[in-house]
C-alpha cells in the first residue's frame, strides 16, 4: 500500500517536471540551498559535497533504514555521484549507461545505453577500466554524459532521448573518459584520461549546451614548438620542458576535477601526471613541466589562462593533481579569504587563494617520503634525497595510487573539517635498465617509463582511513582506520554527519566533528562511489551506489582479501531514510579461499614465464590484477578453467568470443606471446597454491 502511494506521488512530481527543469541553470547550481536537490557532481559549484539537510542528525542516524534499492545486474563498476532534480535521480552505471529513476520509489523512468562495448569491439580501450564512469551534469532540461569511447552526449532529461552527441577525441587515440562533465553559462566542459595509455597531450573542451558546437579547447601542456603554440601561456610553459618532450605526448590529462567558480567566472582544472611518469625520459634535464600536476585557473568564457599553482613540479611519480578542487570562504589567519581546498595524490593538503593563486597553506595529511615539506616562501616542495631515485630504485610514500585518489572529498563549513578517503602504501619506482633514448610509449599499453610494477601489495603493506582534516589548523582532527584501502568518496551533512562506504562493503555514518561511528549497513560489496543526500516531500534520503570501481580492479592481496569475486556480489543503488521499511536484499558473502587450478604433472616453462610477466602487465593487469591476483574486475586467472590449458586460452584471446563481456580480442599478440603469458599465469597459480598450503599448515 505504502509503495503504491509513493508511486503515485512520484508520478505526480514527474508530470510537473518540464516547468521546473528549465530552472536548473547557473543560479540554481550555485545556490547553497537547493531545495533538497543535488544538482551537480559536487552538489553546488563549490563542490563541497555538504548537504544542508538536517532531518538526519548525529542524534538519530542510528535509526537509518533501507528505504528502497535498485539492483544493477548489468553493472560491474559503480563510481557515480547521483544527481537529484525534481524528484528524479540520474546516475551513470557501468559502461557509461545513464539511468533515471524515481527518487522516492526507485522505479526506473528511463535507461540510455550509449553502446560503449559495441563501439569498442576490436579496440584496446577495454584494457583500461572501461567500465568506470563518475557521473553526469544537468542543465536546463538536459543531462550530459561523457562516454568511455570519447563522446559527449546530451540527453533530454524527461525522455532520455539523445539531443546531440559529439566525438571529443578520435576514438582510435589512447584516450578515454571516466569523469563527469561540468556545466556553466550554457557550456558543458569535458576532459579525458589516458596519460599512461599512450603518447598523448591532454586538453579540455567546452561545448554549447544546446547544440554541441565547440566553444573553446585548452591544451594543458605544450606540443612540438615547430607546430606553433596554441597560446602565450603554453609558449611560456614550453620553457619549463627539456629535450623533445612532445614525442612522448607530455600528458597532463584532466580526467576528474574541474570546478567552476561563479564568483570569479573561472574554471579550475586539476591537471594530470606526465606521459610518461619518468621525467628523465619525458623531459631529460628536468624542468617544472607546466602545467602538469597543477591547479590551473582558466577564464570560463574563453578557456584562457588566468593563474596556476603546481603541486608537483617536475612530476616523476604519477602524483597528478586530478583530485577534488573544493571552493570555500573562510577566516584564514584573521582575514576572510576565498580559497581552494585540494588534497592531491602527493599527500599534501593545499589551501590556495582562488582570486590570485597564492599558496596559503600546505601540510601533509598522511605519510609522505618524497618531500619533507612545502616551502611557504617559494611555494615549492622540498624533495627528500631519495625522491629522484639516486640508486635507481626506491619505494616512496605515497604510491602512484596516491594518498588520495578520485574518491570524492567533502568539506563541512559547520565543522571546518575536510573528509578525505586516505590511502597509505608505498609504491616502488624502478628506473634501472630503462633505455631513455629508445623508450617509446605504445598505444594502449601501460606506459610509466619505469620498470613495470611487478609486486603484489600485501595486506600489511597497505591501509586506508577516513581522515577528518582541520583546514584552518592544518592538521588531522580525527582519523578512522579502515580494513583496506580504496574506500569510497565522502558526504558531509548539516546534521553533523559524514557518510562513507568502505572497500570492505560497509556503508558508514560518523559524527562529523569527532569521527565517532554511529551507524553502518552491510552493502555486501565494496563501495567506491560518493554518497549524496536529498529530500523529496519533506523526507531526507541518503543514497549510494555499491559496487567498487576504478583502480580496485588492478588487484592485490590487500584488495582480494575482501573476497569480492567477479560476478558474484550484486551491484546496487541503496537509499536510506529514517522512515525506511524495505527489507535488505540478500547479499552474497565474500568468497571463501580461491580454488586454484594447477596441473601438478605440468612442468612450468620458467624462461617463458619471465617474458610473459611483462606482456601480462601490458595487456591483462587492468582487469585481472597485479601478480595475477584479481579483485573482482574480471575472473581470477589462477582459478579460471579457460586459462588452465594453452590451446583454449590461445583461442579465447584470438577469437574475441567473450568481447560482449568486456574481454578484448588480442589479435595483436602472436602465438609465442600468448604462450609466454600463459606460462606466467601457470607459474603464479602454482606459487599461490604453495602459499595457500603453507598458510593452511
Ligand atoms: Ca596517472
Amino acid at each position: 500500500m505504502r509503495s503504491l502511494v509513493r508511486m503515485i506521488i512520484g508520478a505526480a512530481v514527474f508530470l510537473f517536471s518540464p516547468l521546473l527543469f528549465a530552472a536548473v541553470d547557473g543560479a540554481a547550481i550555485a545556490a547553497s540551498d537547493q531545495g533538497g536537490e543535488w544538482r551537480a557532481y559536487g552538489r553546488d559549484y563549490s563542490e563541497q559535497r555538504y548537504s544542508p539537510l538536517t532531518q538526519v542528525t548525529d542524534k538519530n542516524a542510528g535509526q537509518l533504514k533501507l528505504d528502497w534499492y535498485l539492483d544493477m545486474p548489468d553493472s560491474k563498476a559503480l563510481a557515480a555521484t547521483p544527481l537529484v532534480v525534481d524528484g528524479v535521480m540520474y546516475f551513470t552505471a557501468s559502461q557509461s549507461i545513464v539511468m533515471a529513476v524515481d527518487a522516492i520509489t526507485g522505479s526506473v523512468l528511463w535507461r540510455y545505453d550509449p553502446q560503449v562495448l559495441e563501439r569498442l569491439r576490436d579496440k584496446k580501450h577495454m584494457r583500461f577500466n572501461w567500465g568506470t564512469n563518475r557521473g553526469l551534469a544537468f542543465w536546463k532540461g538536459r543531462v550530459y554524459v561523457g562516454t568511455f569511447d570519447g563522446r559527449l552526449i546530451a540527453l533530454d532529461a524527461k525522455s532520455g532521448k539523445e539531443s546531440w552527441s559529439v566525438q571529443t577525441f578520435d576514438p582510435k587515440e589512447p584516450r578515454y573518459i571516466t569523469g563527469a562533465p561540468r556545466v556553466f553559462k550554457d557550456m558543458v566542459l569535458i576532459g579525458h584520461g589516458g596519460a599512461e595509455a599512450g603518447a598523448i597531450r591532454g586538453y579540455v573542451t567546452a561545448y554549447d549546451t544546446s547544440t554541441g558546437k565547440q566553444k573553446w579547447r585548452t591544451w594543458i601542456v605544450p606540443g612540438n614548438p615547430a607546430d606553433g603554440f596554441e597560446s602565450e601561456a603554453l609558449k611560456q610553459a614550453a620553457t619549463t620542458w627539456r629535450g623533445d618532450w612532445w614525442i612522448h605526448g607530455g600528458g597532463g590529462t584532466v580526467w576528474n576535477s574541474m570546478t567552476y567558480d561563479s564568483e570569479f567566472d573561472r574554471v579550475y582544472l586539476g591537471t594530470g601526471n606526465g606521459a610518461p611518469w619518468n621525467q628523465e625520459i619525458r623531459s631529460p634535464g628536468g624542468g617544472d613541466n607546466l602545467f602538469l600536476c597543477s591547479v590551473l585557473a582558466l577564464d570560463a568564457s574563453t578557456g584562457e589562462y588566468v593563474w596556476h599553482y603546481q603541486t608537483t613540479p617536475g612530476e616523476n611519480w604519477d602524483y597528478n593533481s586530478a583530485m577534488d578542487i573544493v571552493l570555500a570562504e573562510l577566516d584564514w589567519k584573521g582575514q576572510q579569504r576565498k580559497v581552494i581546498l585540494h588534497a592531491p595524490k602527493n599527500g599534501f593538503f593545499y589551501v590556495i587563494d582562488r582570486e590570485n593563486g597564492e599558496l596559503l597553506g600546505a601540510e601533509k595529511f598522511g605519510k609522505v617520503t618524497w618531500a619533507e615539506r612545502v616551502d611557504m616562501k617559494t611555494g615549492r616542495p622540498v624533495e627528500t634525497p631519495e625522491a629522484r631515485l639516486p640508486d635507481g630504485v626506491n619505494a616512496l610514500f605515497p604510491s602512484f595510487f596516491g594518498a588520495h585518489n578520485w574518491h570524492a572529498m567533502s568539506f563541512s563549513p559547520q565543522t571546518g573539517l575536510a573528509y578525505i578517503p586516505y590511502m597509505e602504501m608505498a609504491g616502488e619506482f624502478d628506473k634501472q635498465d630503462i633505455d631513455r633514448e629508445r623508450w617509446r610509449a605504445r598505444d594502449f599499453n601501460f606506459n610509466s617509463g619505469f620498470q613495470p610494477y611487478r609486486r603484489d601489495i600485501a595486506e600489511k603493506d597497505a591501509s586506508g582511513a577516513l581522515v577528518g582534516w582541520d583546514v584552518k589548523a592544518q592538521k588531522i582532527a580525527w582519523k578512522v582506520n579502515l580494513p583496506g584501502y580504496w574506500n569510497g568518496g565522502t558526504l558531509a551533512t548539516a546534521g553533523n554527519l559524514v557518510f562513507q562506504g568502505s572497500s570492505g562493503g560497509k556503508f558508514h555514518a560518523y559524527r562529523a566533528n569527532t569521527g565517532l561511528p554511529l551507524w553502518s549497513f552491510d552493502a555486501g560489496v565494496g563501495i567506491s562511489a560518493a554518497p549524496v543526500s536529498y529530500s523529496v516531500n519533506g523526507q531526507q534520503y541518503i543514497a549510494v551506489l555499491a559496487g567498487w570501481a576504478g583502480g580496485s580492479y588492478l588487484g592485490s592481496t590487500a584488495l582480494a582479501r575482501h573476497g569480492w569475486d567477479y560476478g558474484q556480489q550484486p551491484r546496487r543503488l541503496l537509499v536510506f531514510s529514517l522512515q525506511g521499511d524495505e527489507t535488505p536484499p540478500p547479499i552474497n558473502p565474500p568468497a571463501a579461499e580461491l580454488v586454484i587450478i594447477d596441473d601438478k604433472a605440468q612442468s612450468i616453462d620458467e624462461a617463458q614465464a619471465i617474458v610473459g610477466q611483462d606482456l601480462y602487465l601490458d595487456t591483462c593487469v587492468g582487469c585481472h590484477g597485479f601478480h595475477v591476483i584479481a579483485a573482482g574486475g574480471a575472473p581470477d586467472l589462477r582459478a579460471s578453467g579457460l586459462a588452465a590449458k594453452l590451446e583454449p586460452f590461445n583461442q579465447l584471446l584470438r577469437s574475441g568470443v567473450l568481447q560482449h563481456r568486456g574481454m578484448p580480442r588480442y589479435d595483436d599478440l602472436n602465438d609465442r606471446e600468448i604462450e609466454q603469458i600463459y606460462w606466467f599465469i601457470r607459474q603464479r597459480a602454482r606459487e599461490s597454491l604453495i602459499e595457500q598450503r603453507e598458510q593452511g599448515e
